[in-house]
């Protein structure tokens, strides 16, 4: 254990006893403390995130795994990602579908489509399949509706995921109401000044942590999660995130590195990288042992194996595209993303074997959080 004596007193020191002595803890200490007592002070996360090594990330991830397999075993919880549609009202500096960006070439998928995507998928193995999208006003409560009710009549044993932004509570009770079973949407940053930082000033922090707490309360299994390594992003506010998702309880959280659409306010910003996001979901794994904890597609566009690597480090879930390959380029949130080109077959056969890599299996199944009492 390291002693970390405070400067602005080590002159003291030269006159009379040392009045304060300040013991750090070193990083294996604290994420031995993290596994076991599942939470650490705001102070404590960021000394980590700042001041690992590789040995102790090689730790971290050690020990995430063990934690990991605890609850889930050897499983990978396969979602079927259909992005509906690449319109947009809000304008998030960081998103390459983001409304001033005049050169998206936008696109939105018909009923026929989605439920085309579902067959497809269905038959494909997928339990799960996640309708994510911009803020689309064409997206009202009704056709919403009379989506969710088609896809839950023709699929009953599939679970229905929506991530289509911030809607009032009573439009969220509709959809749920209607059979959707789960809810996505990235807090983005527990800080409001750093939301500011990312986001135009019409667009509140706020109002988008209500919507969390809206969802919670409806009774939807709530994910949550944020970029890692964006503009003006410190490890005491990723500490911020980590205290934020410990209180909000989400059963899902999904993180990536923040990736530069050339398009944005952002273009000329650094990436996040694949060290600090996978970190990242060591000590997620370690707070919250029962996370649905994705390894997502922004980790595989800046490493080749970045989403094995992601398993490696405590994620339990991938999230192939089910989207029809015409449209996939068009979805375009940051730069060279991958799987645009494949057929859906082509990329569940890709990531099986990868997935396999790791001495992990896919599971068909719903995969709902653990000890969740759904509907059905
Ligand atoms: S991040 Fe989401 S809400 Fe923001 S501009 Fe992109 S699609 Fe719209």
């Amino acid at each position: 254990m390291r002693q970390w004596h405070i400067p602005t007193f080590r002159l003291k020191m030269y006159f009379c006893k040392p009045i304060l002595v300040c013991k750090r803890m070193d990083s294996k200490t604290l994420i031995s403390q993290l596994e076991e007592t599942q939470i650490l002070s705001k102070q404590e996360f960021a000394d980590l995130i700042a001041r690992h090594t590789e040995d102790d990330a090689q730790f971290l991830f050690e020990r995430a795994r063990v934690v990991r397999e605890r609850y889930f075993g050897k499983s990978v919880y396969l979602r079927g990602l259909i992005e509906i549609s690449n319109y947009c009202a809000n304008d998030c500096y960081y998103c390459g579908i983001r409304r001033s960006n005049d050169t998206a070439d936008r696109y939105r998928l018909t009923e026929e489509d989605i439920l085309a995507c579902c067959e497809e998928g269905y038959q494909l193995g997928f339990r799960t399949f996640v309708m994510q999208g911009g803020e689309d006003a064409h997206f009202t409560d009704e056709v919403l509706v009379h989506l969710i009710r088609n896809i839950k009549s023709r699929f009953p044993d599939c679970a229905i995921t929506l991530s289509l932004g911030e809607r009032a509570k009573e439009r969220y009770q509709k959809l749920f109401d209607a059979g959707a079973d789960r809810y996505l949407l990235r807090h983005e940053t527990a800080n409001a000044q750093h939301y500011a930082q990312l986001h135009p000033a019409w667009m509140s922090h706020a109002r988008r942590i209500q919507c969390l707490w809206d969802l919670k309360e409806i009774g939807y299994q709530v994910g949550t999660g944020f970029m890692v390594g964006t503009p003006f992003q410190t490890p005491e506010l990723l500490a911020e995130d980590m205290l934020f998702i410990k209180e909000l309880q989400p059963q899902m959280v999904g993180i990536g590195p923040f990736v530069p659409h050339h398009a944005t306010p952002f273009a000329n910003e650094t990436g996040g990288t694949v060290e600090q996001t996978l970190f990242m979901l060591g000590l997620l794994r370690l707070m919250m042992p029962q996370l649905l904890l994705p390894s997502t597609t922004a980790l595989g566009t800046i490493d080749k194996t970045g989403r094995e690597k992601g398993l490696m480090a405590g994620a339990n879930v991938v999230m192939p595209n089910l989207s029809p390959v015409s449209v996939r380029k068009k979805y375009d949130l940051y730069d060279n993303k991958i799987c645009t080109g494949d057929e859906s077959a082509q990329c569940v056969n890709c990531l099986g074997v990868r997935i396999a890599s790791t001495g992990y299996r896919i599971e068909e199944s719903r995969g709902d959080a653990p000890g969740w009492d759904n509907r059905q």
